[in-house]
């Protein structure tokens, strides 16, 4: 039986490839489904493991260990897709490309994937069963890369029988990390909204059917569904985060167009939410003589954590961290993430990595800023081991 102690050892051993992986990536970041160069980095090392390689998706890559006797199946899964933002982050070893940047952390993951692959693979003749590395490409650009890799296979032959990933947190100190059973990210959805109006001139309001107004009334009313028309105790977020119309201080415009993004961890309440909204602005906009044309498009699901994995991942944790170092999270958080497909198709578990580094401030997801404590890194992935060495020997 291989003993934590001998997992901490193996991941103190590759620390510093791990974190050069990382900052290879970072210094090399790509949009979903334009990931060539990790893409390529990452089936580079896994057949120098000499791991089964499969390019899934376009710029997926999954690599397939199989230890020294048949067993059960585990997947893990890391994101490998960078985002359209101008990195400030300000290390030596920042975004080499303008306009795009790793500020969401998936260099960590898709390093820390690369690291458990090598711990793992050292360790094939004492393992019983299957570990699939799963490299997903595009989590930010809904659709998402995780349902193609779906549709392709992935989660088949041999079949996953758990699934794990994880997400780097830069609220939590480095190196501790956080899990809940149940739902753990919300189903995220987006809409598009275009207020028909009817233009003129800005001192003749009467004779046009102003959007401006309209698209004013449609924003405030809406924030009066997760107020007034779902059970307070039952989240919902409705946020317009885009709003378009006019040009001149002098003219009423012809159309307003809006976006935005809903949030729900409910699927009752989710599949009620695109009615909600129409009920809302069609009111709204007949009320002013106005029209609109609305689209609804479904995003990522709840990302729902089976108990058992949980458990896993979690006594997994305490053996290789310490059992001080293993949150228990109260709250899901309002988020969405594709993970949700996989862990659709087998019990899987989506745990939090702490990333803070003591004393230093800290930048949320997506921020132009966001850095990362790489002191982390060995413990995600002495996680990823140990969960992998438990779930195969149980
Ligand atoms: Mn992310």
């Amino acid at each position: 039986m291989i003993q934590p102690a001998e997992i901490r050892d193996k991941v103190e051993g590759i620390k510093a490839r791990v974190i050069e992986w990382r900052r290879e990536i970072h210094r090399n970041p790509e949009l979903g489904f334009e990931e060539e160069k990790t893409a390529a980095l990452v089936a580079g090392v896994l057949e120098g493991l000499g791991l089964e390689v499969t390019r899934v998706a376009g710029t997926g890559v999954v690599g397939l260990l199989r230890g020294a006797k048949p067993g059960k199946t585990i997947a893990l899964r890391a994101d490998m897709d960078a985002l359209p933002i101008e990195e400030e982050s300000g290390v030596d070893f920042a975004s080499g490309c303008p306009g795009v940047m790793h500020a969401c952390g998936h260099d960590a993951h898709t390093a820390i994937l690369l690291g458990t692959a090598t711990v793992l693979t050292g360790l094939r003749e004492q393992l019983s069963g299957q570990v699939k590395f799963i490299f997903q490409p595009s989590e930010e650009r809904p659709p998402g890369g995780a349902e193609p890799m779906i549709a392709e296979g992935v989660m088949e032959s041999p079949t996953v029988d758990t699934v794990v990933g994880l997400h780097v947190v830069p609220h939590l100190p480095a190196g501790f990390v956080g899990v809940k059973p149940g739902s753990v990210m919300a189903a995220a959805d987006n809409f598009d909204l275009a207020i028909l109006g009817k233009g003129g001139h800005g001192a003749t309001p009467h004779l046009t059917v102003d959007p401006i107004v309209i698209a004013a009334e449609v924003v405030l009313a809406l924030q009066a569904i997760p107020s007034r028309r779902v059970d307070p105790l039952e989240p919902i977020v409705i946020t317009v985060g885009e709003i378009k119309g006019g040009q001149a201080p002098n003219i009423i415009p012809e159309k307003v167009y809006l976006r935005g993004t809903i949030r729900t961890l409910n699927q009752i309440l989710r599949s009620k939410a695109p009615k909600l909204i129409e009920q809302t602005v069609k009111g709204i906009t007949e009320a002013h003589g106005a029209a609109y044309e609305l689209e609804y498009q479904p995003g990522y699901p709840v990302v729902i954590n089976h108990e058992e994995t949980v458990q896993l991942v979690r006594e997994a944790a305490s053996q290789v961290l310490g059992e001080d170092r293993v949150v228990v999270i109260p709250r899901p958080t309002m988020g969405g993430e594709d993970f949700a497909f996989f862990a659709q198709k087998a019990p899987g578990c989506f745990f939090f990595l702490g990333v803070a580094r003591q004393g230093e401030v800290i930048y949320p997801w997506h921020h132009p800023k966001f850095n990362l404590d790489e002191e982390a890194l060995p413990a995600g992935v002495a996680v990823f081991c140990q969960t992998v060495v438990d779930f195969l020997a149980g």
